[in-house]
């Protein structure tokens, strides 16, 4: 009998150990004919959030259920299955991911367990930059944020790569690829359903909320939303906050060219560098409920003065 009960309870404990976090549901809302997104909470990851801050994207072509950016983790991965599957039951047939900061594509892994022979998307450059470090950086970090709650979550990594301008078919959708040089990062990809006249921007733009431009420069991004904008898609899909019109474009693009336009006038007069900052929250003001906006502006105007310099030397 109490062979029986110490192995039931090493069963027990076995399951426990191995069972993982779950993330609280959160809705995908139809925002084009075929087109929804499921719009994450604001902010950095935290214990609170689960981890959860990116906005997943899902089209629902005739061949099926293609994905953009499934999360943080493969706990918001598998509730972003959970979810599709409250709105369609098709298979899921493809995966694009629009850059190599992890918030966006840790959720590969539920999406490869389930659908292993559907392929995952990304830019060359997400792979090389992933495969060289970032996947292990940003897979520590998601863990040390939310205190272990993503813990479990490997890097699956995107399978085909994409360049600018390359179109891939699926059903009766055409996705269009978006790649400007270094923008948020090197590793962008935007991607264009163009059936639905939407784009999914990524970190490219964001709304009602900001995040690092460490990997960026303000420059290529401002022009990468300046040549997105020719496509002209009605819907928009920011990599954080609401989706919307072309104003989720121009408002960030504006808040850029604001922030590196300070830090050049700055550099012209002569001013120290930790003097911009002033100036710049002067003329950022509309921008000053953005979730992050405090934590950030420092170190925008930071990286735009160092980016002015080495632009105007
Ligand atoms: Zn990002």
């Amino acid at each position: 009998m109490r062979v029986f009960l110490t192995i039931f309870l090493l069963g027990m404990f076995s399951l426990i150990a191995e069972a993982k976090n779950v993330v609280k549901n959160f809705p995908f809302e139809q925002v084009t004919a075929n087109g929804w997104v499921m719009h994450g909470p604001l902010g950095h990851p935290t214990a609170e959030n689960q981890g959860f801050i990116n906005n997943p994207g899902m089209i629902i072509t005739e061949a099926g259920v293609v994905l953009v950016d499934p999360g943080s983790s493969v706990q918001v991965g598998e509730m972003v299955l959970r979810m599709v599957k409250q709105v369609t039951s098709a298979p899921i047939v493809a995966t694009f991911n629009t850059h190599v900061h992890g918030d966006h594509w840790f959720g590969n892994q539920a999406i490869r367990a389930a659908y292993p022979d559907a392929p995952i998307y990304g830019h060359p450059n997400l792979i090389k930059e992933a495969e060289e470090g970032k996947a292990g950086q940003w897979l520590a970090m998601m863990d040390r944020l939310t205190e272990g709650f993503t813990r479990g979550t490997v890097a699956e990594l995107p399978n085909r790569a994409l360049n600018h301008g390359d179109e891939i078919k699926i059903g009766n959708h055409t996705f269009r690829m978006h790649h400007y040089g270094q923008s948020h990062t090197h590793t962008d990809l935007m991607v264009e359903v163009v059936e639905e006249k939407m784009v999914f921007l990524g970190d490219n733009a964001m709304s009602g909320r900001f995040g690092g431009m460490q990997d960026g420069t303000f420059l290529g991004n401002a022009n990468a939303l300046q040549q997105v904008l020719k496509s002209g898609a009605e819907t928009w899909v920011p990599g954080h906050g609401p989706t919307g019109g072309s104003e989720v474009v121009t408002t960030f693009a504006d808040y850029l060219n604001t922030v590196y336009g300070a830090a050049l006038y700055a550099f012209d007069e002569g001013i120290e560098s930790d003097e911009v900052k002033p100036i710049v929250v002067e003329q950022t003001i509309h921008y000053r409920n953005w979730v992050g906006y405090e934590l950030e502006i420092g170190r925008h105007v930071g990286y735009a003065y160092l980016e002015v310099e080495a632009n105007e030397f």
